[in-house]
């Protein structure tokens, strides 16, 4: 217990998802070996049960594991020295599956319990890209080997890799690799019928 740290101010903050709260102080839940943090939406742990910590190392040195809903261990402010770049790949790794064709960074951002700003910036700062770019890299790599690999209609191939329009996708297709989708799909072909294209999609849902 950090003896800055109020118990009953802070146990309040707990009970109340005191927004205001995040970050400042962590909580360590005894009949758990979890700590969160105070705007966890898991239950809310009985007084007793709570010990309270200025950072998350702290509460990681007592031998509490953070958290899975919460990830108090990527809180802003108060991360652990590998923080940043484990919230980068695991922002990643999300976009990578899709989670942009689904929300918006900001929603993203507040899934992994950090602000918009904070998220762009870690993920540029680790990655050198930002969010929105993975997605888009991965939408076109999808797109890219459904047009060698099916017969799918082009306007389907754009909605189905998370494009929002045709022409959107088009656009960025011809940016990125110099040639329509449809210059592709027929040069694909030629190389799927001399046995050349190794088929190695990792379909993901909702594609099985
Ligand atoms: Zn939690």
């Amino acid at each position: 217990m950090d003896m800055k740290l109020d118990a009953t101010l802070c146990y309040q903050a707990v009970l109340s998802h005191d927004t205001r709260f995040d970050g400042m102080f962590f909580v360590g839940v005894s009949s758990t070996g979890i700590y969160c943090r105070p705007v966890c939406t898991a239950k809310t742990p009985l007084f007793k049960n709570c010990t309270f910590y200025s950072c998350s190392a702290a509460a990681e040195c007592a031998g509490y594991r953070p958290c899975l809903r919460c990830r108090p261990e990527l809180a802003p402010g108060n991360s652990l020295i590998d923080s940043p770049s484990r919230l980068a790949s695991d922002v990643s790794r999300r976009v990578e599956e899709g989670a942009l064709n689904e929300m918006s960074v900001a929603r993203l951002a507040e899934e992994f319990g950090v602000s918009d700003r904070h998220l762009r910036r870690v993920v540029k700062s680790e990655l050198g890209v930002a969010p929105i770019e993975i997605a888009q890299a991965q939408r076109l790599l999808f797109a890219k080997r459904l047009l060698t690999d099916t017969n799918l209609p082009i306007t389907d191939i754009a909605f189905m890799s998370g494009f929002s329009s045709l022409r959107r996708f088009n656009a960025l297709f011809q940016e990125r690799y110099r040639l329509s989708p449809t210059c592709l799909r027929k040069s694909g072909k030629g190389d799927i019928e001399a046995g050349k294209l190794v088929c190695d999609l990792a379909y993901r849902p909702p594609f099985n």
